[in-house]
């Protein structure tokens, strides 16, 4: 059939969950190009439908949505977790969940910090995709203190193994010391590529086991103003630039 379900078009725009919607159709709450629709099967078109909840217009929202997402370590960067586990997407609420949203690469279950989401393919492929990849800041606590021969390593290319037992040499990248004391050094690096593990294992190659990483920043996007578990949309522009 054509068009969409007036409950998933009520959610996708953003009106309240899918069961909640169809509630509101059948209280009698909702409005069809005038008429009163209190029967679930109505479908809409989108852009040509006018549809009104409570008096007020609804306007169908782009079916692609974008979301920054300040993880908390803990949780797995998957859609869904075949161990059970909380998975980003338990950290939404549930109007976004209608939006099928997966993340945009993915962080370590033990790493917080900015990730994205989105159900727009295109943009999640082009964003991985290694001829594109934007800068990723992280920010990692070491035991130590990284040495200035540890430094250069890091910034010109480090050799650590992988999952499939080959080794893997980094591409240049920055890094800075933002805090030490005794026992442990605060280290941003600046990648443009995301091996997994490859923080964690960078710094391990040097003899410096991560203690806690968080992903502070990815391009222009910083998390200024998301609490951990907190989120919000992109902006037009942030979708732009980052393409
Ligand atoms: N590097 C890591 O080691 N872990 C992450 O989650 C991201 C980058």
């Amino acid at each position: 059939a054509q068009g969409e379900r007036l409950a998933r078009f009520l959610a996708h725009a953003g009106v309240a969950s899918r069961r909640h919607a169809e509630e509101l159709i059948a209280a009698g709450r909702v409005q069809v190009n005038g008429v009163t629709i209190n029967t679930q099967g109505t479908r809409i078109y989108p852009g040509q439908d006018r549809v009104v909840v409570d008096g007020k217009v609804i306007e169908a929202r782009s079916p692609h949505t974008y979301v920054l997402l300040n993880k908390p370590a803990g949780y797995v960067s998957t859609a869904s977790d075949p161990e059970g586990r909380p998975t980003v997407l338990d950290l939404l609420p549930a109007e976004l969940r209608e939006y099928r949203l997966y993340p945009v690469g993915r962080l370590d279950r033990d790493t917080s910090g900015l990730l994205l989401l989105t159900n727009d393919g295109d943009f999640a492929q082009r964003l991985t995709h290694p001829r594109y990849e934007k800068e990723k800041h992280y920010e990692a606590l070491v035991n130590g203190i990284p040495s200035s021969q540890t430094l250069r390593a890091l910034r010109s290319g480090v050799t650590f193994t992988e999952d499939n037992n080959k080794s893997y040499t980094s591409s240049p990248a920055r890094v800075r010391i933002l805090r030490r004391d005794r026992q442990a050094s605060l280290v941003e690096l600046t990648l443009r590529e995301g091996r997994k593990r490859q923080v964690r294992r960078m710094l391990q190659a040097t003899g410096h086991t991560v203690l806690q990483l968080r992903r502070s920043g990815l391009g222009p996007l910083t998390l200024q103003g998301i609490q951990q578990g907190q989120w919000r949309h992109l902006t037009p522009d942030e979708i732009r630039t980052l393409l």
